[in-house]
């Protein structure tokens, strides 16, 4: 099994410091994942007040012609939790790969703080759009850069302490060799609880106004776990999270749940709405799928 680290730092060399290396995971999302749709030269719109964070209306998404999502049409709030369910292949990290503008609707609109999605420049979109994928990529380089991607400014060391602890990291990582400054790749690997937690930390310390967040406790222990629904609370306050979820314990403390089934919107509402109208999601809920890990 080749890790992460080692299939991304391949694909892109090793990573510079400091803030080139945003730009540089930029770029290698954009080589290797960006398409058509972006308009070059935009300048950066101001989020609209009073807006949504994100808003789908009849969104339509097909990978090579096989259709996935199918005029998909749901709101996630400014600040708070929303959670994104459904059975899988149901087209939940689709939508979310749709927001930080990986790929682009065949039809229908996405919004992002008031603004179609296209009218931001990408960089700008991204800076807005914290997403923490399903493999929490990790490059070559120290864990601090890895931290660091998602910020124009570096961190300082009690920002970095902060949030290292608040997803119970700090302990691990500054006992490597050089703390912080351990370059990770093959000599030094994290586990793939830590790899995710490491995200998670990442996603912490963006300044972003929306944070996506797929499948994030995979692959955490019911500690971490706990920790991991602080973290979100807390970023929730003031920031709208979007989390594709599968415990019970994370759907149940949402302030939004929107469901999803075979690329159409089942039913979207406060968990206790849908328990009471939307017998699938009563049917998910009750189901193996979101008691298991
Ligand atoms: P979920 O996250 O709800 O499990 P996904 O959004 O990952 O669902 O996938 C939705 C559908 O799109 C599934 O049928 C899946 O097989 C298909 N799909 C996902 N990624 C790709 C891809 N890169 N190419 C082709 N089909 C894909
Ligand atoms: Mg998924």
């Amino acid at each position: 099994l080749v890790s992460p680290v080692t299939v991304v730092a391949t694909g892109i060399g090793r990573l510079q410091a400091g803030l080139a290396a945003r730009t540089r995971f930029n770029e290698f999302f954009d080589l290797a994942q960006e398409t058509a749709g972006a308009q070059p030269g935009l300048s950066a719109p101001q989020p609209r007040p009073g807006t949504a964070a994100v808003t789908f209306e009849d969104v339509s998404f097909s990978y090579t012609g096989v259709p996935v999502l199918d005029r998909v049409t749901f709101t996630a709030p400014r600040t708070g939790l929303t959670a994104l369910v459904g059975p899988s292949g149901a087209g939940k990290s689709t939508c979310l790969t749709l927001i930080d503008r990986f790929m682009h609707p065949d039809d229908g609109k996405i919004n992002i703080l008031g603004h179609a999605i296209t009218d931001w420049p990408l960089e700008e979109l991204r800076s807005r759009v914290a997403y923490v994928d399903q493999q929490f990529t990790l490059l070559e380089g120290t864990v601090r850069d890895n931290l660091q991607l998602g910020r124009a400014e570096p961190a300082s060391e009690e920002e970095l302490a902060t949030a290292l602890e608040a997803v119970g990291l700090l302990q691990d990582l500054t006992s490597l060799p050089d703390g912080l400054d351990t370059t990770l790749g093959r000599e030094n690997d994290l586990s793939g609880g830590q790899r995710q937690r490491l995200a998670l930390a990442r996603a912490l310390l963006t300044d972003a106004d929306i944070v996506l967040l797929d499948e994030p406790t995979s692959q955490m222990d019911s500690i971490n776990e706990k920790r991991f629904r602080q973290v979100v609370d807390d970023l929730a306050t003031t920031r709208a999270v979007m989390v594709v979820a599968h415990r019970l314990s994370t759907v149940q403390h949402a302030d939004h749940v929107v469901m999803l089934t075979n690329g159409t919107l089942t039913d979207a509402g406060t968990h206790q709405t849908l328990m009471d109208r939307c017998s699938p999601y009563r049917d998910l809920v009750n189901s193996q799928q979101m008691q298991a890990a």
